[in-house]
């Protein structure tokens, strides 16, 4: 399939899919638990507690929640689907899989957080799938940003203001995204 189909396909299903987010948030809603109550020391070192009192966990036997893509018209991404999943992030709201409740990978969810804030829905959505077609799931933009960051909080060489350099590296990647948009 090539890149305007690709594109064209993303956007109509952005509204099925944006209620999918909402009603699986809808339906986890009363096991979710804000980051800030939980005793994870080192996120409170890097991270603001404003970040941290907003932000939410929902621990998941098994699979964590991820939407029909194939059924909903967007098949190239169902191999995605298929994956297991260590955690996933829907806005405020991130998913973890029993086994992998570490410090770090809530800390790599929580980058994704700050991306969904930055971004909104519809493009954070956007980025997410032109990046995944593009590079792959370790290489897309959005998640590479959020491996490499992840990498620097598990050595402890994370410096300066985090929200912000993910806010700023957030707005280059919707750069190039929107160009890549705009072109086709
Ligand atoms: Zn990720």
């Amino acid at each position: 399939m090539n890149q305007m189909n690709l594109i064209r396909n993303l956007y109509s299903t952005l509204p099925i899919v944006r209620k999918w987010i909402e009603n699986t948030l809808k339906v986890h809603g009363a096991n979710a638990t804000p980051l800030i109550s939980l005793p994870f020391p080192r996120l409170n070192r890097v991270l603001p507690p404003e970040l941290l009192a907003r932000a939410k966990v929902v621990l998941v036997n098994g699979k964590v929640p991820f939407p029909p893509l194939s059924s909903m018209g967007l098949p190239e991404f169902s191999q995605m689907e298929k994956m297991h999943l260590a955690g996933i992030t829907y806005k405020d709201t991130f998913f973890v899989s029993h086994p992998h409740q570490t410090e770090s990978l809530h800390f790599h969810e929580l980058v994704h957080v700050v991306q969904w804030d930055r971004l909104g829905v519809d493009n954070f959505l956007l980025a997410y799938g032109i990046g995944l077609m593009q590079f792959g799931y370790q290489d897309c933009p959005l998640e590479k940003m959020a491996y490499s960051l992840q990498a620097r909080f598990d050595s402890d060489t994370l410096s300066g203001d985090i929200v912000e350099i993910i806010k700023h590296q957030t707005d280059v990647i919707w750069n190039i995204v929107s160009s890549i948009i705009s072109k086709e």
